[in-house]
Protein backbone atom coordinates (compact mmCIF):
# COMPACT_ATOMS: atom_id res chain seq x y z
CA UNK A 1 0.00 0.00 0.00
CA UNK A 2 1.60 3.47 -1.11
CA UNK A 3 1.81 6.14 1.21
CA UNK A 4 -0.13 9.11 0.69
CA UNK A 5 0.74 9.02 -3.39
CA UNK A 6 -1.35 10.56 -5.83
CA UNK A 7 -0.62 7.73 -8.57
CA UNK A 8 -1.84 9.99 -11.44
CA UNK A 9 0.29 12.65 -10.98
CA UNK A 10 3.45 10.66 -9.77
CA UNK A 11 6.02 11.34 -11.70
CA UNK A 12 9.19 8.46 -12.19
CA UNK A 13 11.29 6.81 -14.69
CA UNK A 14 11.50 3.95 -16.99
CA UNK A 15 14.78 2.77 -17.13
CA UNK A 16 15.09 0.67 -20.38
CA UNK A 17 18.19 -1.56 -19.87
CA UNK A 18 18.14 -3.09 -23.37
CA UNK A 19 19.17 0.76 -24.00
CA UNK A 20 21.97 1.46 -22.13
CA UNK A 21 25.39 1.82 -23.52
CA UNK A 22 27.23 2.14 -20.59
CA UNK A 23 28.35 5.69 -21.19
CA UNK A 24 27.46 6.98 -17.96
CA UNK A 25 26.67 10.29 -19.21
CA UNK A 26 24.20 9.99 -16.53
CA UNK A 27 26.59 9.46 -13.71
CA UNK A 28 28.08 12.84 -15.26
CA UNK A 29 25.28 15.08 -15.62
CA UNK A 30 24.40 13.98 -11.98
CA UNK A 31 27.21 15.33 -10.68
CA UNK A 32 27.35 18.69 -12.85
CA UNK A 33 23.50 19.56 -11.86
CA UNK A 34 23.83 19.09 -8.36
CA UNK A 35 27.74 20.66 -8.18
CA UNK A 36 28.73 17.29 -6.72
CA UNK A 37 32.87 16.39 -6.37
CA UNK A 38 34.55 13.95 -7.85
CA UNK A 39 35.21 10.71 -6.01
CA UNK A 40 38.28 9.19 -5.66
CA UNK A 41 38.70 5.76 -6.68
CA UNK A 42 41.00 3.06 -7.91
CA UNK A 43 41.44 0.33 -10.60
CA UNK A 44 39.96 -2.94 -9.19
CA UNK A 45 39.78 -4.81 -12.67
CA UNK A 46 36.73 -3.63 -13.72
CA UNK A 47 35.36 -1.12 -16.15
CA UNK A 48 32.58 -0.65 -13.22
CA UNK A 49 33.46 2.98 -11.58
CA UNK A 50 32.54 3.77 -8.84
CA UNK A 51 31.92 0.49 -7.31
CA UNK A 52 29.02 2.17 -5.15
CA UNK A 53 26.71 5.30 -4.54
CA UNK A 54 28.54 7.82 -2.27
CA UNK A 55 27.38 11.12 -0.64
CA UNK A 56 28.90 12.65 -4.23
CA UNK A 57 27.13 10.04 -6.45
CA UNK A 58 23.53 9.96 -6.75
CA UNK A 59 23.61 7.13 -9.41
CA UNK A 60 25.70 4.88 -11.27
CA UNK A 61 25.78 2.18 -13.43
CA UNK A 62 26.44 -0.97 -12.23
CA UNK A 63 28.02 -3.64 -14.87
CA UNK A 64 26.76 -6.71 -14.39
CA UNK A 65 29.20 -9.24 -16.20
CA UNK A 66 29.03 -12.63 -17.93
CA UNK A 67 30.89 -15.12 -19.60
CA UNK A 68 30.11 -17.10 -22.79
CA UNK A 69 32.21 -18.88 -25.06
CA UNK A 70 35.00 -17.18 -23.81
CA UNK A 71 33.47 -13.36 -24.46
CA UNK A 72 32.50 -10.81 -21.46
CA UNK A 73 28.69 -9.69 -21.93
CA UNK A 74 27.63 -7.05 -19.80
CA UNK A 75 24.47 -5.52 -18.75
CA UNK A 76 24.14 -2.00 -17.53
CA UNK A 77 22.07 -1.22 -14.69
CA UNK A 78 21.45 2.50 -13.65
CA UNK A 79 21.70 2.45 -10.07
CA UNK A 80 19.92 5.13 -7.56
CA UNK A 81 17.17 5.86 -5.30
CA UNK A 82 13.69 3.93 -6.40
CA UNK A 83 11.67 6.57 -5.17
CA UNK A 84 9.49 3.97 -3.79
CA UNK A 85 5.37 4.84 -3.16
CA UNK A 86 6.19 3.15 0.02
CA UNK A 87 8.88 4.37 1.52
CA UNK A 88 10.67 2.42 4.41
CA UNK A 89 13.16 5.87 5.04
CA UNK A 90 9.85 8.28 5.20
CA UNK A 91 8.56 5.71 7.66
CA UNK A 92 11.47 5.60 9.89
CA UNK A 93 12.39 9.12 10.21
CA UNK A 94 12.16 10.91 12.91
CA UNK A 95 12.57 14.40 11.82
CA UNK A 96 9.53 16.00 10.14
CA UNK A 97 10.55 17.13 7.10
CA UNK A 98 14.08 15.65 6.45
CA UNK A 99 12.33 13.01 4.03
CA UNK A 100 9.39 14.22 2.27
CA UNK A 101 7.35 13.41 -0.38
CA UNK A 102 6.48 15.75 -3.47
CA UNK A 103 3.28 16.56 -5.51
CA UNK A 104 4.89 14.26 -8.41
CA UNK A 105 5.67 11.61 -6.19
CA UNK A 106 9.41 11.79 -5.51
CA UNK A 107 11.19 11.08 -2.04
CA UNK A 108 13.19 14.28 -1.75
CA UNK A 109 14.95 15.72 1.56
CA UNK A 110 16.05 18.73 3.63
CA UNK A 111 19.18 18.42 4.84
CA UNK A 112 18.99 21.37 7.54
CA UNK A 113 16.12 18.96 9.18
CA UNK A 114 18.23 15.65 9.20
CA UNK A 115 19.53 14.75 12.75
CA UNK A 116 21.79 12.04 11.19
CA UNK A 117 20.16 9.92 13.26
CA UNK A 118 20.78 7.21 10.07
CA UNK A 119 17.68 5.25 10.75
CA UNK A 120 16.82 5.29 7.08
CA UNK A 121 19.91 3.38 5.80
CA UNK A 122 18.19 0.57 7.97
CA UNK A 123 14.56 1.05 6.33
CA UNK A 124 15.62 1.18 2.89
CA UNK A 125 15.68 -2.07 1.17
CA UNK A 126 17.99 -1.29 -1.83
CA UNK A 127 20.77 0.19 0.68
CA UNK A 128 20.71 4.03 -1.05
CA UNK A 129 20.75 6.54 1.54
CA UNK A 130 24.44 7.86 1.93
CA UNK A 131 25.77 10.60 4.82
CA UNK A 132 27.88 13.22 3.68
CA UNK A 133 30.65 15.32 5.47
CA UNK A 134 27.99 17.27 7.89
CA UNK A 135 26.93 13.88 8.81
CA UNK A 136 23.46 14.44 6.44
CA UNK A 137 21.44 12.28 4.38
CA UNK A 138 22.53 12.13 0.37
CA UNK A 139 20.61 10.73 -2.33
CA UNK A 140 18.99 11.09 -5.68
CA UNK A 141 15.98 13.78 -4.92
CA UNK A 142 15.24 12.98 -8.85
CA UNK A 143 16.08 17.06 -9.65
CA UNK A 144 12.85 18.03 -7.72
CA UNK A 145 14.38 21.59 -8.80
CA UNK A 146 14.63 21.15 -12.34
CA UNK A 147 11.49 18.83 -12.70
CA UNK A 148 9.15 21.60 -10.32
CA UNK A 149 10.62 23.60 -13.13
CA UNK A 150 8.75 21.96 -15.65
CA UNK A 151 12.68 20.17 -17.11
CA UNK A 152 13.74 16.71 -17.07
CA UNK A 153 16.03 15.31 -14.45
CA UNK A 154 19.57 16.38 -15.53
CA UNK A 155 20.67 12.56 -16.35
CA UNK A 156 18.00 11.76 -18.24
CA UNK A 157 18.47 14.65 -20.68
CA UNK A 158 22.20 13.52 -21.05
CA UNK A 159 21.01 10.23 -22.11
CA UNK A 160 21.86 9.72 -25.50
CA UNK A 161 20.08 6.53 -25.73
CA UNK A 162 16.95 6.82 -24.13
CA UNK A 163 17.64 4.71 -21.54
CA UNK A 164 16.36 6.54 -18.89
CA UNK A 165 12.67 7.81 -19.71
CA UNK A 166 11.26 10.39 -17.63
CA UNK A 167 7.44 11.33 -17.27
CA UNK A 168 4.22 10.44 -15.76
CA UNK A 169 4.21 7.29 -14.16
CA UNK A 170 1.21 5.46 -15.72
CA UNK A 171 2.16 6.73 -19.08
CA UNK A 172 5.67 5.23 -18.96
CA UNK A 173 4.38 2.51 -17.70
CA UNK A 174 1.56 1.95 -20.21
CA UNK A 175 3.59 2.70 -22.79
CA UNK A 176 6.60 -0.26 -21.75
CA UNK A 177 3.38 -2.66 -21.51
CA UNK A 178 2.38 -1.72 -24.79
CA UNK A 179 6.06 -2.93 -25.97
CA UNK A 180 5.56 -6.35 -24.32
CA UNK A 181 8.66 -5.12 -21.94
CA UNK A 182 8.73 -7.08 -17.81
CA UNK A 183 8.33 -4.31 -15.91
CA UNK A 184 10.41 -4.42 -12.25
CA UNK A 185 8.99 -2.15 -10.05
CA UNK A 186 5.28 -2.41 -10.91
CA UNK A 187 3.55 -3.00 -7.33
CA UNK A 188 5.95 -3.31 -4.78
CA UNK A 189 6.82 -1.47 -2.29
CA UNK A 190 3.90 0.50 -3.36
CA UNK A 191 4.87 0.76 -6.83
CA UNK A 192 8.76 2.32 -7.38
CA UNK A 193 9.05 5.85 -8.62
CA UNK A 194 12.06 4.18 -11.04
CA UNK A 195 10.31 1.03 -13.22
CA UNK A 196 12.90 -1.23 -15.14
CA UNK A 197 12.42 -2.74 -18.24
CA UNK A 198 14.04 -5.86 -18.39
CA UNK A 199 14.45 -8.71 -20.63
CA UNK A 200 15.23 -11.52 -17.70
CA UNK A 201 14.19 -11.94 -14.04
CA UNK A 202 15.42 -8.93 -11.84
CA UNK A 203 17.63 -11.36 -10.13
CA UNK A 204 19.91 -11.78 -13.37
CA UNK A 205 20.34 -7.63 -13.02
CA UNK A 206 21.22 -7.71 -9.78
CA UNK A 207 18.00 -6.48 -8.55
CA UNK A 208 15.93 -7.73 -5.34
CA UNK A 209 13.03 -10.26 -6.74
CA UNK A 210 10.82 -8.95 -3.82
CA UNK A 211 12.03 -6.06 -2.10
CA UNK A 212 10.58 -5.59 1.26
CA UNK A 213 11.10 -3.00 4.12
CA UNK A 214 12.41 -4.77 7.41
CA UNK A 215 9.47 -5.71 9.71
CA UNK A 216 11.43 -4.20 12.42
CA UNK A 217 10.75 -1.08 10.69
CA UNK A 218 6.87 -0.79 11.36
CA UNK A 219 7.07 -2.06 15.00
CA UNK A 220 9.55 1.07 15.53
CA UNK A 221 6.82 3.84 13.33
CA UNK A 222 3.92 2.44 15.09
CA UNK A 223 5.41 2.24 18.75
CA UNK A 224 8.42 3.35 19.35
CA UNK A 225 8.70 6.39 16.96
CA UNK A 226 5.85 7.91 18.94
CA UNK A 227 7.34 6.79 22.42
CA UNK A 228 10.49 8.39 20.96
CA UNK A 229 9.12 11.58 20.18
CA UNK A 230 7.56 11.84 23.52
CA UNK A 231 10.64 10.86 25.20
CA UNK A 232 12.99 13.76 22.85
CA UNK A 233 9.83 16.49 23.77
CA UNK A 234 10.57 15.63 27.32
CA UNK A 235 14.46 15.95 26.93
CA UNK A 236 13.96 19.44 25.68
CA UNK A 237 11.39 20.25 28.49
CA UNK A 238 14.52 19.23 31.16
CA UNK A 239 16.90 21.04 29.20
CA UNK A 240 14.51 23.91 29.47
CA UNK A 241 13.76 23.46 33.00
CA UNK A 242 17.49 22.80 33.69
CA UNK A 243 18.68 26.34 31.96
CA UNK A 244 15.91 28.70 33.93
CA UNK A 245 16.34 26.88 37.51
CA UNK A 246 20.20 26.28 37.64
CA UNK A 247 21.37 28.36 34.85
CA UNK A 248 23.72 27.05 31.69
CA UNK A 249 25.89 24.05 31.74
CA UNK A 250 29.28 24.88 31.27
CA UNK A 251 31.26 22.91 28.37
CA UNK A 252 34.92 21.54 29.05
CA UNK A 253 37.30 22.61 26.21
CA UNK A 254 37.17 19.15 24.28
CA UNK A 255 34.94 19.78 20.80
CA UNK A 256 35.09 17.11 18.67
CA UNK A 257 36.37 18.45 15.18
CA UNK A 258 37.45 15.85 12.88
CA UNK A 259 34.48 16.32 10.20
CA UNK A 260 36.33 17.03 6.65
CA UNK A 261 34.41 19.13 4.17
CA UNK A 262 33.48 17.64 0.47
CA UNK A 263 31.11 20.18 -0.52
S1 LIG B 1 14.97 3.49 -2.34
FE1 LIG B 1 15.43 3.71 -0.16
S2 LIG B 1 15.95 5.88 0.05
FE2 LIG B 1 14.85 5.68 -1.89
S3 LIG B 1 12.66 6.04 -1.39
FE3 LIG B 1 13.00 3.81 -1.28
S4 LIG B 1 13.45 3.47 0.89
FE4 LIG B 1 13.75 5.65 0.53
S1 LIG C 1 17.35 12.48 -11.10
FE1 LIG C 1 18.75 14.22 -10.72
S2 LIG C 1 19.54 13.82 -8.65
FE2 LIG C 1 18.65 11.87 -9.39
S3 LIG C 1 20.35 10.77 -10.36
FE3 LIG C 1 19.31 11.94 -11.99
S4 LIG C 1 20.47 13.86 -12.10
FE4 LIG C 1 20.99 12.92 -10.13
S1 LIG D 1 23.50 7.98 -20.08
FE1 LIG D 1 21.97 6.48 -20.71
S2 LIG D 1 23.10 5.04 -22.03
FE2 LIG D 1 24.63 6.22 -20.90
S3 LIG D 1 25.03 4.96 -19.07
FE3 LIG D 1 23.43 6.41 -18.48
S4 LIG D 1 21.51 5.31 -18.84
FE4 LIG D 1 23.12 4.20 -19.95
Amino acid sequence: MADNVNQAARKGFLVDTARCIGCRSCQVACKQWNKLDADKTANQGTFENPRDLTPALYNRIRFVESETGGTVNWQFVSERCMHCGEAGCMKVCPSPGALYRTKDGIVAYNKEKCISCKYCVSACPFNVPRYDSNDKVSKCHLCTDRVSGGMAPACSKACPTEALKFGNRNQLIAAAKAAKKTIYGLDSLGGLGVAYALEGPPEKYGLLANPQIPTAIFLWKDIIKPLGILGFWGSIGAMVLHYVTIGPKRIEEDVDNKGENHG
